[in-house]
């Protein structure tokens, strides 16, 4: 059995103690281990601020640009073995594990290119110079230079390979160096990236470390120039948020936390048109790729109430061809859930949920592993708009009027998306849904080979106000802001051009 090591201070560190068992969620075997214990967290850190950092400001934009494209294409070439490692340990089928594996390699490659754009400057400008008083000697200008300490990375169990990527060719691109730490459950695929990365020599000493098994005290060591990106449950959110050491210190905290994701059919929308069977089509795919274990799924499926009983059996038609099973097993749709405690929770969450459920249930559907079936569920009480079931489940609900208002209630999300050929319905439902989310999707059967809402685009922002944690991840040059302190110089315009010789994000 494989037992994981955590890379710090440019070496392989196996933890002590008891170790945590990763297992194959679809025949529950143990394939590997982890633990943290007694590794140095506090050497950790400080090796990534005195090593990694310095290593990296003294490269330009476009140079940190290239060192993640060699990751990609590292990760490109080890695709296959990423993929298994993804089936194995994460229950995906062979479809989520590409998605999650070439989703990870194309933010690298996309944030590559960004380093390219922004060529050889070390500092960036942000916005134009300003003249501050009547002359146009007295100037001003808004720089963007790389803060001095560690990025600490903490992913969730879903995206071991992307979640890894988007977080890490974000920071090392601003000129960061990354500490990151992996759900241990699934962190065999982020652990065999972390070793090919290592391997191949492909960053400077010190740019990136991994932690496998428990965070222990790391959030607690974080200083005024370290950042934290957390994505996981608003929960655990909240703890690390609340920590006494990163309110003092104002550390930088970035939470992508839960959703109710919703998707809104327009009352224009006539049953079996080509938007119908579109909207149907990413209801589906979006209740059962990654068996529903994706923060952008929709929970919620807000529908015209003349349309609702239609829309009910469509989907419950789709669903019914859905295998579950083994993610080995060529024919499998859907695998099952991550780990046994995930199963839990969602079993809890359908019952909490209230309602009728028109398709699937919560039971037991194969002797061993973490499997349950999609549920879609119909009338669910209120608590469908707090509680998000991180599952294949998905709930129905009728509209009348305002659809907006109904999705205002999950109190932030990450992507709404609307499905509507009216340009009237589509802007007052934007209007109103705009400041809840991150990203509102506008579904189109004209728009080919569109991902659909539940797909991450490095060009556009990732992260939602309210429940959805208040963070904003990606989103192109946005995205390096997090890892970079703005400064406003103010003096001599000559004085400030010759030392800003830098481009604008
Ligand atoms: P979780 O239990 O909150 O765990 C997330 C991460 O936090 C894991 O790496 C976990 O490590 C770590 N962690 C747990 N307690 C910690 C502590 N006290 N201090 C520091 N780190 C700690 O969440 P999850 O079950 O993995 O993920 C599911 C949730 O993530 C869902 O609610 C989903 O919506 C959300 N999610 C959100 C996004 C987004 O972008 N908004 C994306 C994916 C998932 P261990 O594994 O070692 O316990």
């Amino acid at each position: 059995m494989l037992e994981l090591r955590s890379y710090v201070g440019g070496k392989w560190v196996a933890g002590q103690g008891a170790r945590q068992a990763l297992v194959n969620p679809a025949t529950e075997a143990p394939i590997a281990s982890a633990s943290s214990e007694g590794v140095d967290l506090g050497a950790a850190l400080e090796y990534a601020r005195k090593t990694g950092g310095p290593a990296l400001r003294a490269l330009s934009f476009a140079a940190r640009g290239a060192l993640l494209k060699a990751i990609a294409d590292a990760m490109q070439e080890a695709r296959d073995e990423l993929i298994e490692l993804g089936i194995s340990n994460g229950g995906n089928t062979r479809s989520d594990a590409k998605f999650d594996v070439d989703g990870a390699i194309g933010t690298l490659l996309a944030y590559a290119e960004t380093g390219t754009s922004l060529g050889t400057t070390k500092i960036l400008l942000d916005g134009e110079g300003i003249q501050l008083g009547r002359s146009p000697r007295f100037h001003g200008q808004h720089i963007l230079t790389p803060r001095r300490g560690v990025a600490v990375h903490i992913n969730a169990f879903n995206f071991p390979a992307w979640g890894f990527a988007e977080k890490a060719a974000v920071a090392l691109l601003a000129g960061m160096p990354v500490l990151s730490k992996p759900a241990t459950s699934s962190a065999m695929v982020a652990h065999r990236i972390v070793e090919l990365i290592v391997e191949g020599k492909l960053l400077p000493e010190g740019a990136l470390q991994f932690l496998a098994g428990a965070a222990r005290d790391l959030v607690e060591r974080l200083g005024a120039q370290d950042v934290l990106a957390f994505t996981g449950s608003g929960d655990t959110g909240e703890r690390i948020r609340a920590q006494p050491n990163v309110i003092r210190n104002s550390v930088r905290v970035n939470v992508e936390a839960d959703s109710l994701n919703a998707a809104v059919l327009g009352p224009d929308v006539a049953p079996r048109s080509d938007m119908y069977e579109l909207f149907l089509k990413e209801v589906v795919r979006d209740m059962t790729q990654k068996a529903g274990q994706k923060c952008t799924a929709i929970r919620r499926v807000i529908v015209p109430a003349q349309v609702a009983q239609e829309v009910k059996s469509d989907l419950a038609e789709l669903l019914a061809v859905i295998k579950v099973g083994d993610p080995a097993d060529e024919d499998t749709k859907m695998g099952p859930l991550a780990t046994a405690s995930q199963l839990a929770e969602a079993r809890g969450g359908i019952e909490q949920l209230g309602g009728k459920i028109v398709f699937g249930s919560a039971g037991k559907i194969l002797e061993k592993g973490f499997f349950i079936s999609p549920v879609l569920i119909e009338g669910p009480g209120p608590v469908v708009h707090e509680r998000e079931v991180f599952g294949p489940i998905a709930s129905l609900i009728a509209y009348s009027d305002n659809p907006g208002e109904i999705v205002a209630r999950g109190n932030g999300g990450l992507v709404c998306s609307i499905h509507s050929e009216d340009p009237a319905f589509i802007e007052h439902t934007v209007a109103e849904v705009a400041p809840w989310h991150g990203r509102i999707y506008l579904g189109h059967p004209k728009v080919e080979l569109s991902p659909g809402p539940g797909t991450v685009l490095p060009q556009l922002v990732h992260g939602g106000p309210g429940r959805a944690g208040g963070g904003e991840e990606l989103g192109g040059p946005r995205g390096l802001a997090f890892y970079l302190q703005r400064t406003a110089l103010e003096g001599a315009r000559p004085v400030i051009a010759k030392i800003t010789g830098a481009k604008q994000p």
